[in-house]
């Protein structure tokens, strides 16, 4: 049972902080305060992913006045993304905007004192130490765990905060790694949950208010760590589920001493292998295929030559294929995601036909 609450004993109590402010602990302001605001403004925080968490921490982080955000992400917006990713509008889907570019957009128009930067790349080996080098935080937008691996491996190699976050159906859940000081996603799962034992996005969908939910807790925790009040950090892996009405914190403990990652040092998803080249895109009935080695393609020439072959869009960021039942999106790094299948051998044989090898 819940005890009572004495509202005129707390109305006293707030007359008494009004009239004296000389009682209230003066070394720090509450909350983000002056200080930490202009701490706010030198900050570059990494949002990787740019869905619906990664939206709702574009807007979040660029509204709070952070002074340089790096938003990242592989895919372009679609219709069927606006039900839950605010960032994005019915023109920047019929455009095809790479979302990265549409929600860096959206931001200027939101906060022109911030610098934003786009990037429409694939995470993966090659490039995620680029990426969170020179952050501040890193916040987790991603909609899978092989990426989270990557992130929790490069963020613990290089000693950067970052904040796992995660949401399906109407549950969610989000904990905060602080390398060596905390758990890292290693620490606390060991690998990927199996795939079949989780719904996942393409079973169960997600609702926004789930999404706003984690993203609030994530952005918290990143506006905690920036303006350095460590202190105030949840300290849990918290879950939450909106239809259930359930709420909970997990203690999550010290760092395991037999983590691989961040008290062996071993950070195995940095290196290469021949594995990471085509991935199933989650609830897409789509297909991502990389290039095995980086390059530059030039749209134009692709489109014109495709344009023979099925009808064919460009922009200044890819261009979109149709042919039969498949639709093919290239990127100007030479990426491509396939619509109209999710089994890797039909999409490689596509990209192999349409594009080359
Ligand atoms: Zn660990």
């Amino acid at each position: 049972m819940i005890e009572a609450i004495d509202l005129h004993a707390l109305d006293e109590h707030a007359a008494r902080s009004v009239d004296a402010p000389g009682t209230i602990d003066e070394e720090r302001e509450p909350g983000v305060g002056a200080a930490g605001q202009r701490r706010l403004l030198t900050s570059r925080v990494l949002i990787l992913g740019c869905g619906a968490l990664g939206s709702a921490h574009a807007e979040s982080l660029a509204r709070a006045g952070v002074g340089k955000l790096r938003i990242v992400d592989r895919d372009f917006v679609e219709a069927s993304n606006l039900q839950r990713q605010i960032m994005f509008t019915e023109r920047d889907a019929a455009e095809r905007l790479p979302k990265a570019v549409a929600a860096a957009d959206h931001i200027r128009a939101i906060n022109s004192e911030i610098e934003v930067e786009a990037e429409t790349v694939d995470v993966n080996h090659s490039n995620v130490e680029r990426l969170v080098k020179d952050c501040d935080v890193v916040i987790d937008g991603t909609d899978n765990f092989s990426t989270r691996y990557l992130i929790n491996d490069a963020c613990v190699k290089h000693d950067i905060n970052w904040i796992y976050g995660a949401a399906v159906g109407s549950y969610g859940v989000t904990m905060t790694v602080r390398p060596h000081l905390t758990p890292c996603l290693r620490c606390m799962f060991e690998a990927p949950p199996p795939a079949a034992s989780a719904p996942t996005c393409d079973t169960a969908g997600v609702i926004m208010p789930i999404i706003s939910i984690v993203s609030a807790v994530q952005v918290s925790e990143a506006l905690k760590l920036l303006t350095e009040q460590t202190e105030k950090l949840h300290g849990s892996l918290m879950q939450f589920d909106v239809w259930r009405n359930e709420w909970r914190k997990i203690n999550p403990g010290p760092p395991a001493p037999e983590c691989p990652t961040c008290a062996l040092g071993r950070f195995e998803s940095l290196e290469a292998t021949n594995g990471d080249f085509a991935a199933v895109l989650c609830g897409r009935n789509a297909v991502q295929i990389s290039p095995e080695h980086s390059t530059r393609l030039n749209l134009q020439e692709l489109a014109d030559k495709l344009r023979a072959m099925g009808e064919v869009k460009v922009n200044d960021y890819l261009v979109r294929f149709r042919t039969g039942d498949f639709e093919l999106t290239i990127f100007q790094d030479a990426r491509s995601i396939i619509r109209g299948t999710d089994e890797i051998k039909i999409a490689r044989s596509l990209y192999a036909k349409f594009i080359g090898n």
